[in-house]
């Protein structure tokens, strides 16, 4: 259940829910948290089960969202938004055309963008109604397919990692076993083959097999049980969360876990089981946060020579979760937190100093495609 307890524990500092009975919309809005700037994070769909359930997703997301940007050096909030139904009946420009009205309303404090089940086609009829709104096609100056980047991102985590297992950056000579073929994963597969690594790779799609094959034609495909038993260096979930588990952990035969998904430790406490193990972590939401750093750029020009140079930052930021993991002598998902929340307090604090002058919620904005036709 909702409550103001909860919202003051977590720090959301809003949460909306618009409905629209005539196209079937609802939706709910959660702003964690706009220090750094205007709440950016994408809208899901999701059939589920009780409003309960999608509320605890949205706040558990936007939060995320939060300290996503914070330590990728976004000047960016955290939020995100949930349509409670089912992506293969539900769907209907009416319904995303009746959202991106209710999104105008906010006047900017959430921008949203394409996450599960929303593809760049939803976008688009969002995009008629309002300008708040990223993940647009190209074709109508966006920056279309956030997932190379994100892929570039996590490639870069991988160095940052074998720089310190390693002592050298390159993934030269480096086995992989890579979790989901999918989007994120066949990007990250062509540039660590292109940078000379072995990759052993699952997935239950046989779609996305033929299609990750024909990027990475040197890729062997294994059971997909099979992926935590590869004897390599580096295992990268690119599929779900929670694979490192009670289950997994035992059989991960790698130094380093980096991979794309969102929070791949099913609890904390196997962040210190791997540092106790002797396993490098790659912080899951630095890491893959490319398309992220993408997305963001949209609304003051986007290129691919700014999104990809911004991307590149990552490996400094990991290496710098690392230097505090060790000096700290903390878990680097703990490391990963400080750094983020010491950037969200210094910028609280000086807002405290400067109350008025308006840290960074400035977006130059754009027009919607209605008004830009
Ligand atoms: P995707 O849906 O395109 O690909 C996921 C792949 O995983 C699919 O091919 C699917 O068949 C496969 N899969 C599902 N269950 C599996 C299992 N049990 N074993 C093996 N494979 C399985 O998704 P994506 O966009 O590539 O994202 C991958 C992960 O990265 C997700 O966890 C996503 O939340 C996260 N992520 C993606 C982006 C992005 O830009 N796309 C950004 C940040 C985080």
């Amino acid at each position: 259940m909702l409550s103001f307890e909860k919202l003051y524990a977590e720090g959301h500092e809003e949460v909306v829910f618009f409905s629209d009975p005539s196209c079937n919309l609802k939706a709910i809005i959660a702003i964690h948290d706009t220090t750094l700037g205007p709440a950016l994070g994408g809208t899901r769909m999701w059939p589920y089960e009780s409003i309960d359930d999608a509320i605890t997703d949205v706040l558990r997301l936007s939060k995320g969202m939060t300290y996503k940007a914070a330590v990728s050096g976004l000047n960016l909030g955290g939020g995100k938004a949930v349509i409670i139904g089912d992506p293969n009946k539900d769907k209907s420009e009416a319904l995303f055309r009746s959202y991106g009205r209710f999104l105008e309303s906010l006047n900017g404090r959430y921008i949203t963008a394409e996450d599960v089940n929303i593809g760049v086609e939803d976008i688009e009829h969002i995009f008629t109604e309002t300008a708040y709104v990223t993940g647009v096609a190209e074709t109508h100056g966006g920056s279309g397919n956030p997932s190379p980047y994100t892929a570039r991102g996590v490639f870069r985590g991988i160095e940052a990692s074998c720089t310190k297992v390693y002592g050298d950056r390159s993934v030269k000579g480096k086995v992989i076993a890579l979790q989901g073929a999918g989007s994120v994963g066949r990007h990250l597969g062509e540039l660590l083959y292109k940078s000379g690594a072995k990759v052993f790779f699952t997935d239950i799609n046989e779609k996305n097999i033929a299609a990750f094959k024909e990027m990475v034609p040197s890729a062997e495909l294994v059971g997909v049980d099979e992926i935590y038993d590869v004897d390599c260096d580096i295992y990268s979930a690119c599929a779900l969360g929670a694979t490192v588990n009670d289950q997994t952990i035992e059989r991960l035969k790698c130094k380093i876990v980096a991979g794309a998904a969102n929070n791949q430790l099913a609890e904390n406490r196997h962040g210190d089981i791997l540092k106790e193990k002797g396993i490098l972590y790659a912080p899951d939401y630095l890491i893959n946060a490319g398309g992220l750093m993408n997305v963001s750029i949209e609304f003051e020009g986007w290129s691919d020579n700014k999104a990809s140079r911004m991307v590149d930052t990552i490996y400094d930021t990991t290496m710098r979760i690392f230097q505090i993991s060790d000096e700290q002598n903390i878990p680097v998902y703990k490391a990963t937190d400080v750094l983020a929340e010491a950037r969200l307090q210094s910028i609280k604090n000086i807002q405290g100093k400067f109350l008025g002058a308006g840290v960074s919620h400035r977006f130059p904005g754009r027009k919607n495609r209605n008004r830009a036709v």
